[in-house]
């Protein structure tokens, strides 16, 4: 029997990521897990709650009590999947500015990155599975079948976010959104615990100028092969 892979799409804001685990998972029947959105709700729920931002305790217990789950989409809005935060909808406030500019602080926290690692490992372990975020393959899930590493420079990647943005109505100037995604990249990559890079054994996919479909051809090529390898 062919083995169900566990697969680790690790890179930064706007990278493609989200794009390429959801179309490979839909590709191969794995499940789609954008770990992403777990740090986006921690950082919701303290904003909407009042929970200071700078108040690293405050914030680690409040990743500990939040009830969140990621289930099957229940509109046709172009959403992946309901982001419920306490059985609440809170699908696209997770992808507000934001959000954005408090969620690589929030994340850089080691007691909410473990109260989160606990739950993606329980689900990625089972195999079947494609994983998006930043540390997937370096931390959640080293033991991964397949890692690829997904880049692309920071103006393609602000110029993806801001036409995301602006698609959905959101206001959003581009100068803003290029800054705030260099201040994520910086915090992302410096932080002390889990930060982004290249696992030694991932593979390393740029998508600037190539457009997702070619990005997904590439990398269905790389899963077939492992695929074969293993079987
Ligand atoms: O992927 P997305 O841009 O939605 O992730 C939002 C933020 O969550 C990232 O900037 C990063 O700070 C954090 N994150 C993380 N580890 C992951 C996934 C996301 O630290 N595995």
């Amino acid at each position: 029997m062919t083995k169900a892979l566990a697969i680790a799409i690790d890179g930064p804001a706007a990278s493609g990521k989200s794009t390429l685990a959801q179309s490979l998972a839909e590709h191969f029947e794995y499940l789609y897990f954008d770990t992403g959105a777990l740090y986006r709700a921690v950082t919701l729920a303290a904003l909407q709650r009042n929970v200071e931002i700078n108040d690293e305790q405050s914030v680690t217990k409040l990743a500990l009590e939040v009830s969140i789950d990621l289930v099957p989409p229940t509109q046709q809005d172009s959403r992946q999947y309901d982001v419920l935060i306490d059985e609440k909808d809170c699908t696209w406030e997770i992808r507000s500015a934001e959000v954005d500019a408090h969620v690589s602080q929030v994340s850089a926290y080691p007691g909410v990155r473990s109260a989160l690692k606990d739950q993606q490992q329980r689900i990625g372990r089972r195999g079947g599975v494609v994983m998006a975020g930043r540390d997937i393959g370096t931390v959640v899930l080293p033991e991964a079948d397949l890692k690829i590493y997904l880049d692309a420079s920071v103006e393609e990647r602000a110029l993806r976010r801001h036409a995301e943005l602006e698609a959905r109505g959101q206001q959003a100037d581009y100068a803003q959104v290029e800054q705030s995604m260099r201040i994520r990249d910086e915090i992302d990559a410096n932080r002390a615990i889990a930060p982004l890079r290249p696992a030694d054994d991932a593979i390393v996919l740029k998508s600037d100028g190539k457009q997702a479909k070619d990005v997904l051809a590439i990398a269905i090529k790389l899963v077939e092969a492992k695929i074969e390898e293993l079987s």
